[in-house]
């Protein structure tokens, strides 16, 4: 693990994917406001991380997808893993927790 003044570098991929519980609904491609994810349309449909490292763990993703199957890996702790929230000081709502 690589290591530099911004703390050590964060998970890869940011967000787990329950491919049992993705529909391939597309809410959370539609959700991420900086285009991560995508569907694998060549594939099985469903959600993947396509742009990882773009990844500003907002949440919103996990807070659209209408399965649960988002699991967002935010760490307030690291500091390239910490949502809005953290940063802002802001209690994070009840599904994010
Ligand atoms: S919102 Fe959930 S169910 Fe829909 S594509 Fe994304 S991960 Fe799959
Ligand atoms: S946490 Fe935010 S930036 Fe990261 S994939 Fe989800 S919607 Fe996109």
């Amino acid at each position: 693990m690589n290591a530099n003044a911004k703390g050590p570098a964060r998970t890869d991929p940011p967000v787990t994917i329950d491919l049992e519980k993705c529909t391939g609904c597309g809410a959370c491609v539609t959700a991420c406001p900086v285009d991560v994810l995508r569907l694998d349309t060549a594939g099985s449909g469903k959600a993947i991380v396509a742009y990882p490292r773009d990844c500003c763990f907002c949440i919103l993703c996990q807070d659209d997808c209408p399965t649960g199957a988002l699991a967002v890996d935010r760490n307030a702790t690291n500091p390239r893993q910490r949502s809005i929230y953290d940063i802002l000081g802001i209690e994070l709502p009840d599904w994010a927790r």
